[in-house]
C-alpha cells in the first residue's frame, strides 16, 4: 500500500491498527510538522472517519486528546461465493459483521442468476441492519476461480460455466461505488490475516477441490503480474504410489490431481471406503478410520513436498491450512510437517508455525470485507473525502 508517509490515508492508517493515538504520536511516528498533521487530522475529522475522544497520560502540560478510527462512518459488503452456496454480509469499517445471510446457489447456473440472488441477500442484510444502498461505501466479491483483479472479471474459471470475461462489479451499479472482486483464496489469505496492520507474510493453502495458496507479503496480498501467483494447484508431484495420474488441465501429476479433495475422493473409493463426497472422508479420518487417515495422511505427505519449496523460496513467519481438506486437521497437518520439517533449510524452518484456520467459514467474508475497506480508505479516496469535506467547512 502507498501511503506517502504524512498523507491523510497514511494518517489514518497509523490510527485504525494501533500505531499513533493522538496527534503528538503522529508527529512522532511520521516526522511531518505539528501544522501538517493537526490541518489533516481535522479534515479526518470533518470527514467523519476520525473522532475525538477521551484525553491520554501527560506528559507533562495538557494532557493530548485522543484519536479513534470512526468505524462507523460507513459500511461494506462482503460476499463470499462458493460453487454450492453465497454468504453475504455488512459489516462496519473495521470489519466487524453487523448482519449476515447466506444460501445455497449453483456457481453453474451462470452469472445472471447467481448474482441476483446475491443482490436479494445483500437487501436483506442492509434492511436487518437497519443500513441503505446510500450508506455502502465499497462492496468485496470473493470468486471460486481466477479473476483479473484489476476488472474484476473471471478469466476461465474451470469450475464456473458462463462467468467467463463477465464484469462482476456491474452487479452492484446502484451502490455507487468501488466493487473489489478477487479469487477466493486471496480473499480468504486477507481474512485469516485480519484487521490491517500486520507486516507478516503468511501463506494461505486452500485444500477443496482443488488446491491453491494465497500469498501475504508484508500483510498485504501478492498478486503477480496478471494476478494469478499463487496457483500451486498444478506444480507437479511425484505421487506416494508411483503412478501417473492425468490432471484435469491435461498435464500429468499435478498436485491437485494427487492431493486435492476431489483426487481423495477417487482413491478412497477406489480402496472401497463408504464415501459419496470428501466431506465424507474427511469425517470418517476424524472418526479414526486407519485406511481414511493414511489416505489423509499421504495427501498431507504430498502437499509438504511442495510447501517445502515454497517454505525455502519465500521463507513465511506462517502457513495456514484452509478449505474442506484441511477439516481434517492433525493427520493432514502431520503429513504437512513431516515433509516440510524434513526438507525445508533449517533456517528457514525453525520458527515456522504450520496450523489449521481457526475460522475457516468465516475467513471468506472477513477477507471480502477487508478488501472492500483496504480499497475504499485507500490513497486517493481518503484525499478526495478529507479533501471534501474542508472545502465544505470552509465555505
Ligand atoms: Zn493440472
Amino acid at each position: 500500500m502507498a501511503h506517502p508517509s504524512a498523507s491523510a490515508s497514511a494518517l489514518l492508517h497509523h490510527v485504525r491498527t494501533g500505531r499513533a493515538r493522538s496527534r503528538a504520536e503522529l508527529i512522532a511516528l511520521t516526522g511531518a510538522s505539528r501544522n501538517t498533521v493537526s490541518a489533516r487530522v481535522d479534515q479526518l475529522i470533518a470527514a467523519n472517519l476520525l473522532e475525538e475522544g477521551g484525553r491520554g497520560w501527560s506528559t507533562g502540560g495538557r494532557p493530548p486528546t485522543l484519536l479513534r478510527f470512526n468505524s462507523r462512518a460507513g459500511c461494506v459488503l462482503a460476499v463470499d461465493l462458493g460453487v454450492t452456496s453465497v454468504d453475504v454480509a455488512v459489516t462496519d469499517l473495521s470489519a466487524e459483521i453487523l448482519a449476515t445471510v447466506g444460501h445455497p446457489i449453483d456457481i453453474a447456473e451462470g452469472p445472471g442468476p447467481v448474482l441476483a440472488e446475491v443482490d436479494r441477500l445483500a437487501g436483506l442484510v442492509l434492511a436487518e441492519a437497519g443500513l441503505t444502498p446510500a450508506d455502502v461505501c465499497a462492496v468485496g466479491v470473493g470468486v471460486p476461480g481466477p479473476v483479473e483483479f484489476s476488472t474484476g472479471r473471471p478469466v476461465h474459471p474451470p469450475i464456473m460455466p458462463g462467468w467467463h470475461d463477465h464484469p462482476i462489479p456491474a452487479a452492484f451499479a446502484r451502490y455507487d461505488c468501488p466493487v473489489y472482486a478477487d479469487n477466493d483464496v486471496n480473499v480468504m489469505a486477507l481474512g485469516e490475516m485480519g484487521i490491517a496492520g500486520s507486516v507478516e507474510d503468511v501463506l494461505v493453502i486452500k485444500v477443496g477441490t482443488g488446491i491453491g495458496c494465497g500469498i501475504i507479503v508484508d500483510g498485504q496480498v501478492y498478486r503477480g503480474a496478471q494476478g494469478s501467483a499463487g496457483d500451486i494447484g498444478h506444480i507437479s508431484v511425484t505421487p506416494p504410489d508411483g503412478r501417473t495420474v492425468v490432471c484435469r488441465c491435461g498435464n500429468e501429476n499435478c498436485l491437485e490431481a494427487i492431493a486435492g479433495g476431489g483426487a481423495l475422493l477417487r482413491d478412497a473409493i477406489a480402496a472401497g471406503l463408504p464415501v459419496t463426497t470428501t466431506r465424507e472422508l474427511v469425517q470418517l479420518a476424524a472418526h479414526g478410520d486407519g485406511r481414511a487417515l493414511e489416505l489423509v495422511r499421504d495427501a498431507g505427505r504430498t502437499i509438504g513436498t511442495v510447501l517445502a519449496s515454497l517454505v525455502n523460496f519465500f521463507n513465511p513467519h506462517r502457513i495456514v491450512m484452509t478449505g474442506g481438506v484441511a477439516q481434517a486437521g492433525n493427520p493432514l497437518l502431520a503429513g504437512i510437517r513431516e515433509a516440510v520439517y524434513g526438507r525445508s533449510l533449517p533456517l528457514a524452518a525453525r520458527a515456522l508455525d504450520i496450523t489449521v484456520s481457526d475460522a475457516p467459514d468465516l475467513s471468506g467474508r472477513l477477507g471480502a470485507a477487508l478488501m472492500a475497506i483496504e480499497g475504499y480508505l485507500d490513497e486517493d479516496s481518503v484525499h478526495r473525502a478529507a479533501a471534501g469535506s474542508s472545502d465544505a467547512s470552509t465555505r
